[in-house]
């Protein structure tokens, strides 16, 4: 299958549209082990010639704030277990929230690839505004915008380097 990239991330950071804006072909989502259907999308993409899947985590979650961080624990597991990297993704129109200290503090425990996505970061302005994700406390991060595309090309240059 070659290297897996898992997107973590609380809800509405903007995970799928950065995933729909790298994958090439969607693969199915249909658990080889257990022959379920899983709340996970796979998609393969490439980059500098490198190709790897990406899992876009985390999709349908009706219900509490509890059972929100239940599935973002999940997601956060299921990247552990089976990624060789991951990108934790994070919004700067909202900033930093409780829930993204509760998932960094989980990946700042894992001994693997992780990069800080600053997603939403369209102009200038927000990419001063970024600047406070250095409190997650996971070093330097990537600005990025997944609408118009911009910064994408440095977090994947970095990315597939580890690959
Ligand atoms: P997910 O829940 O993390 O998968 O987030 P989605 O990809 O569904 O996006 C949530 C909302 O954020 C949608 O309304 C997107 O259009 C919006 N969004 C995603 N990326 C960006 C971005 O780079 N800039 C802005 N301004 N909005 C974005
Ligand atoms: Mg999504």
């Amino acid at each position: 299958m070659g290297a897996i990239v898992a997107i973590v991330g609380r809800p509405n950071v903007g995970k799928s549209t950065f995933f729909n804006r790298l994958i090439r072909r969607r693969e199915a989502i249909v658990d080889a082990v257990s022959g379920v259907t899983r709340d996970r999308h796979y998609g393969k993409s490439d980059w500098n010639g490198k190709e790897f899947s990406l899992i876009d985590t985390g999709g349908y979650v009706l219900g509490s704030d509890d059972i929100f961080e239940k599935e973002i624990d999940k997601q956060v597991e299921l990247a552990i277990g089976e990624a060789d990297a991951i990108i934790f993704m994070v919004d700067v129109e909202s900033g930093v929230t409780g829930m993204d200290e509760d998932v960094a503090k989980l990946l700042r425990k894992v001994n693997k690839p992780v990069f800080l996505a600053v997603n939403k970061v369209d102009n200038a302005q927000r990419m001063a505004d970024a600047v406070e994700f250095y409190a997650l406390g996971l070093g330097e991060y990537y600005n990025l915008s997944s609408i118009n595309g911009s910064g994408t090309g440095e977090l994947l240059d970095a990315l597939v380097e580890v690959l």
